[in-house]
């Protein structure tokens, strides 16, 4: 069986974990939490990250951050996890869900500004597959209408947007801040895991304080101040120490797992070309000023029918691969609260998407077959 996502060990991981474990230090916000922050913090020049317990969480503190109220708008894409949605409805915010593109999953810019209304506090792009969306756009229009910019960077570690000014940026550097998971089924993992980056200094200390419960315990521990108590709302967000310890393990690899998933992803692109030229499928699209981070291979079918044929072949040949989102407009919470536009793109890739096998482990032979098994596929054409 080919499955779909193993995760990967780089080999360090219970080796950090039992000195974690060792040093009787294994609450939050230790040695490894610390590493790992660092890490992201000197490797893409983010201004201040903050482990959490997962992405989900990181856009639950974002969504506290901006102060949002009942009534509130934030723009986002229908084609996402529920978890972007979620963090903003929590704090009483209307989604106001726009269409993807026509040729990839992620929001279209051009769609937004018909959107914003004087409700309207951000706008919540999201990477999909870790291609990103088309930033200068989304700035530009944040400038124009003076809205927050969170991206949901989830699956978008160690990828880049290169602006119109020329200047290669990672994601996660160019809103007011993002989200990031490492989930088991992201290129980067730690189980369950994520982190909040707050590029716009302005939300630095409050980001802190919401982190740890509403309290100003960091700068207690920093010597800021002689006694710590409660200051704002907040929670429990931030990761045990174990956990931190099985990341850093991974951030030692990260070029190594890099490499090795674009190798993969470059090569599922060669086989499975020509197939795609007799119109089975369409190959991925990746913009100009994207780049590609390998964290998903996926192909679009022109129906739910064609899909399902697909999904069953594959299955029938032992290869596991899966579909994506139900676009959010029409889920069965939110149906009634969306205002009834149609958002046909979201729906294309709701119906026709299909994620094939891709990890670390993967072997240059199992693609070989992935795409031997594509050529006896026999999808009966209308
Ligand atoms: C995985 C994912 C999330 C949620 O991440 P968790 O760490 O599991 O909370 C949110 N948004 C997107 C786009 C994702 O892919």
């Amino acid at each position: 069986m080919i499955y779909f996502n193993k995760p990967h060990l780089t080999g360090k991981e219970y080796e950090y974990i039992a000195d974690a474990v060792s040093s009787k230090k294994i609450s939050g916000n230790g040695k490894y939490t610390q590493l790992c922050q660092q890490y992201f913090q000197n490797r893409y020049h983010f201004n201040k990250c903050l482990l959490t317990t997962s992405c989900t969480d990181a856009l639950e503190m974002a969504a506290i951050l901006i102060n949002l109220q009942p009534g509130d708008e934030v723009i986002m894409p229908s084609y996402t996890f529920v978890s972007t949605a979620n963090a903003f409805v929590l704090r009483g915010a209307k989604i106001v869900f726009a269409d993807s593109m026509q040729d990839n999953p992620n929001m279209d810019a051009e769609t937004i500004e018909a959107l914003i209304t004087p409700k309207t506090k951000a706008i919540v792009p999201v990477h999909y597959a870790g291609i990103a969306c088309d930033m200068d756009k989304i700035m530009a229009l944040a400038a124009k209408h003076n809205l927050f910019v969170i991206e949901d960077a989830a699956q978008a570690i160690d990828s880049y947007y290169t602006g119109n000014d020329g200047v290669k940026r990672p994601l996660g550097s160019i809103g007011n801040m993002a989200a990031f998971s490492f989930h088991e089924t992201k290129n980067i993992i730690s189980g369950e895991g994520g982190m909040l980056v707050i590029n716009d200094k302005k939300f630095e200390a409050r980001a802190e304080i919401i982190w740890e419960k509403g309290t100003n315990r960091s700068a207690f521990f920093r010597g800021e101040v002689d006694k710590y108590g409660w200051v704002d709302v907040g929670s429990s967000f931030l990761p045990s120490e174990i956990i931190a310890a099985f990341l850093y393990a991974q951030l030692e690899h990260l070029d190594a797992i890099q490499n090795k998933r674009i190798e993969l992803w470059n090569q599922y692109m060669t086989e499975l070309k020509p197939l795609s030229e007799s119109g089975l499928f369409t190959l991925p699209f990746v913009p100009n000023y994207a780049s590609n981070n390998a964290h998903m291979f996926y192909l679009m079918f022109e129906s739910l029918q064609k899909r399902t044929l697909a999904i069953e072949h594959l299955k029938k040949n032992e290869i596991n691969s899966v579909f994506h989102y139900l676009s959010l407009h029409s889920s069965p919470f939110y149906k009634d609260k969306h205002d009834g536009r149609d958002l046909k793109y979201s729906d294309l890739y709701s119906d026709g998407l299909l994620r094939l096998p891709m990890f670390y482990d993967l072997a240059p032979n199992d693609i070989k077959k992935i795409a031997e098994v594509f050529s006896t596929i026999e999808v009966a054409t209308p």
